[in-house]
């Protein structure tokens, strides 16, 4: 599986990655940058990182490990960019969060197996 890395900003050791600053944008819908906040939140654990990171805006410690979804690995620390920051992740990320929350949010629960299973 290859997972598709967002969410990690240049720093003095390493300027590969986007300047977090070009992502600022205040303007962003406040109910999308909540759910991407709350989809952020809720990645599965995917690695811990060699040492915690510092925000590149404010420099408290953010976070220590990667999360993901399946498709994306993000660090742990995003969440809190977008939240504090006025940081906007690009469309694409966007809406495949919100297509992933909403088939979540839509999904209903079959009991049908589960209500057979025996231990064997
Ligand atoms: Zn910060």
């Amino acid at each position: 599986m290859k997972l598709i890395s967002i969410g990690f900003w240049a720093n003095t050791e390493d300027d590969r990655w986007p300047d977090v600053s070009d992502f600022v944008d205040h303007d962003w819908d406040a109910d999308e940058r909540h759910r991407i906040v709350s989809y952020l939140l809720g990645g599965f654990h995917a690695y811990a990182m060699m040492g915690p990171s510092h925000c590149r805006v404010c420099g408290k410690l953010n976070g220590s490990t990667e999360l993901m979804d399946g498709t994306y690995v993000w660090p742990q620390g995003l969440a809190h960019y977008v939240q504090d920051h006025g940081v906007r992740l690009p469309k694409e990320f966007v809406d495949h969060a919100i297509d992933h929350q909403d088939r979540i949010d839509d999904a209903e629960c079959d009991d049908s197996w589960w209500e057979q299973v025996r231990p064997e």
